[in-house]
């Protein structure tokens, strides 16, 4: 049987994981809204899709600002008629150290990773109640569930996702689906954030064994595509080479 058609709304889709599954979504025929800072990225890919036959549309959208993210989806709902799905994948690493107090970066982590998972609920939730249902995909990592060498603070804010959609997950049983997604190292752009030299140093031994992105997009598909009675509520994928 055909999967029905959603409507699909991701933060972070200007590159790696977000834009993968942009591709992969809008291949499997759901209609997508884009956000992110970098707009000619998305202009790019929702032309991309759009010459492949898909549906996607874009907004400029920084997911520390409330406000912002509520008019991101008023826009998805108000463009689609509604709002199935909110993939809350923004997110940065600038790993370091504690010792080396780059405060500014952990407040850029705890802005992005935690305050823009919350805020694309806040925003998200009241739409998909007053509808009848809705579907939350949320992107942590395999840092959710354990901690190393200057990732104290990076995997605190993926905890805390973890944390947040393990609570919303309790709260919202029957009509709104929670999925946890936790990817292990995987081809993106997130590591250039990183401005410590040793732990970009680091990074770059660990990412050796990189997926690729659509293993994630993968993924994300799979628990879209379940039908409304069944929840996947956490996937974790690692390369087959990590630990
Ligand atoms: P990328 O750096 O390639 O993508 C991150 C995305 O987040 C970009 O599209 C970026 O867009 C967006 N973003 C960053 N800040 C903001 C902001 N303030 N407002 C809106 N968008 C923002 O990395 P990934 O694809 O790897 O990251 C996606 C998610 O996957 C993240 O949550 C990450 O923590 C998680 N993850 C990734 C892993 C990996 O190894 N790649 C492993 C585990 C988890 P722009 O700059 O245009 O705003």
């Amino acid at each position: 049987m055909a999967q029905a058609v959603k409507v699909v709304a991701i933060t972070g889709a200007s590159s790696g994981i977000g834009a993968a599954t942009a591709r992969r979504l809008a291949a499997d025929g759901h209609r997508l809204f884009l956000g992110a800072r970098r707009t000619d990225r998305l202009e790019a890919l929702t032309e991309e899709i759009a010459a492949a036959g898909g549906s996607a549309a874009f907004q400029r959208l920084d997911v520390t600002d409330a406000a912002d993210v509520r008019a991101f989806v008023s826009a998805a709902r108000e463009r689609y008629g509604r709002l199935d799905v909110v993939v809350n994948n923004a997110g940065v690493m600038p790993l370091s150290p504690l010792e080396a107090l780059r405060v500014d970066e952990w407040d850029r982590m705890i802005d992005v990773n935690v305050r823009g998972v919350l805020n694309g609920i806040a925003a998200a939730l009241p739409v998909m109640r007053a509808q009848g249902g809705g579907h939350f995909v949320n992107l942590a990592s395999v840092g959710a569930y354990e901690v190393s060498p200057t990732a104290a603070v990076y995997c605190a804010t993926k905890f805390a996702v973890r944390a947040i959609s393990e609570g919303l997950r309790q709260e919202s049983t029957g009509n709104i689906r929670v999925t946890l997604v936790s990817p292990g190292v995987t081809e993106s752009e997130l590591a250039d954030s990183i401005s410590d030299p040793a732990a970009r140093e680091a990074m770059q031994t660990y990412r050796a064994v990189a997926l690729p992105a659509s293993a994630i997009a993968d993924a994300i598909a799979y628990a879209v595509s379940q039908p409304a009675q069944v929840d996947v509520n956490e996937i974790v994928v690692r390369p087959a080479a990590s630990a």
